[in-house]
């Protein structure tokens, strides 16, 4: 069982030393207060239904 800590560690360290310039754009959570909708989007701003700005909730990236 402790091989698999090794993968998980090798693998936490690739990222953490890894090139970030040269990885593709990350897409973001975005959440609009006005109708609740959820968009996921590498950069969002405006609200397709309401043309209000939307917020950015969290990088999806934290959940891989
Ligand atoms: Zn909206």
């Amino acid at each position: 069982m402790s091989s698999v800590g090794k993968l998980v560690r090798s693998f936490v360290q690739k990222a953490q030393s890894g090139e970030s310039s040269s990885n593709p754009p990350e897409s973001s959570l975005y959440t609009c207060h006005d109708c609740d909708c959820v968009y996921i989007a590498i950069e969002k701003e405006i609200c397709a239904s309401c043309g209000i700005p939307v917020e950015q909730i969290q990088s999806t990236a934290e959940s891989m």
